[in-house]
């Protein structure tokens, strides 16, 4: 029996609520309404509308209590999954309209998950995200956070509307953590198209980008990614889900594989894509004829591009081939 071991570089904490916890949060809540107000429709008209769907879910993590009962039922449930190694990002800012303050969050998430992830015999790493639509002074703030915290394997990302607001405003946070060593990605090439991505390319010269799938309308851009060991963090039922591609068979996941780019697979989210990782392997095999080995050597990528020390990435390789179990 064919046994996974799967890596998943991008997951959003704070859009991955279950019902369980939601319900332990909000007692009453009833499933037609989690299923309403939690979950995205399963076909957004963009990435702004699929964003509206997302403050229910935030709004019942204002709490360091629910920030770790939500933090420790995730990892379990990536656990259950086959996930062996995870990168858990949230917004700390978004977590502050009940008094809570930033630090607080980003420590209540930084153990939860530390303690989580041992207990699952798992690895995780958490990224800090600043929003398109936060201000210079906000997402400056969020760039501290991540040095700040920097010892516990925090690194920094740039998330959010990416086609209503401009770059220009998270240069100085990306300068700051540039200027301390610690490790970014950024969001581009989802919710705008590969002008977006050069632009990123450009400005940040990141090793990574969330999604980035939108450079395959720019073959010169797909070289340069390639040739520059850019790193594609690609969620493709999330893409569906938003419009992008009209079914998984036409989103461009199989040809930026098979052209060499080094990408990884995630679900973006749990709850507002209703996705897990073996379904989203399950989808690839069924689309694009993907096997078991495609999802290994797909992992093998995922691993090497990941935020994570030498040791564990090494350990998590070997969980990948199959040279330890369990
Ligand atoms: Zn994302």
């Amino acid at each position: 029996m064919d046994r996974a071991a799967l890596v998943e570089l991008h997951l959003h904490l704070d859009i991955s609520i279950s019902f369980d916890v939601a319900t332990r949060l909000e007692p009453g809540l009833t499933r037609t309404d989690y299923e309403l107000d939690f979950r995205g429709p399963a076909r957004c008209g963009d990435l702004a509308e699929f964003l509206q769907t997302t403050s229910r879910q935030v709004a019942l993590l204002q709490s360091a209590d629910a920030l770790r009962l939500h933090t420790e039922d995730l990892v379990r449930r990536i656990a259950a999954e086959g996930v062996v190694y995870a990168e858990l990002r949230f917004a700390p800012l978004l977590h502050t309209a009940a008094g809570m303050a930033p630090e607080a969050a980003v420590e209540t998430v930084v153990e939860t998950a530390a303690r989580a992830s041992a207990g699952a015999g798992i690895d995780t790493t958490l990224i800090l995200c600043s929003l398109r639509h936060f201000s210079e002074a906000e997402s400056l703030r969020t760039a501290d956070l991540a040095v700040r915290f920097a010892d516990h394997a925090v690194a920094f990302d740039l998330a959010g509307d990416e086609g209503g607001f401009s770059l220009s405003d998270h240069l100085p946070a990306f300068r700051r953590v540039i200027d301390a060593g610690v490790p970014y990605t950024v969001h581009a090439g989802e919710g705008a198209g590969p002008e977006s991505v050069t632009e990123v390319l450009d400005l940040l010269a990141p090793k990574r980008l969330g999604h980035g799938v939108r450079a395959v309308e720019d073959p010169a851009l797909v070289e340069r990614i390639i040739r520059d060991q850019v790193h594609l963090e690609t969620c493709p039922s999330c893409n569906v889900q938003l419009g992008l591609y009209p079914s998984m068979a036409q989103h461009p996941v199989d040809q930026l594989y098979r052209a060499g780019a080094s990408i990884s697979v995630s679900t973006d989210s749990r709850t507002s894509t209703v996705t897990t990782m073996p379904e989203e392997f399950a989808a690839l095999g069924e689309s694009f004829g993907w096997t078991p080995a495609d999802r290994d050597r797909v992992s093998l990528m995922a691993i090497d591009a990941a935020f994570a020390s030498p040791e564990v990435k090494q350990r998590v390789r070997r969980r990948i081939t199959g040279e330890i179990t369990g």
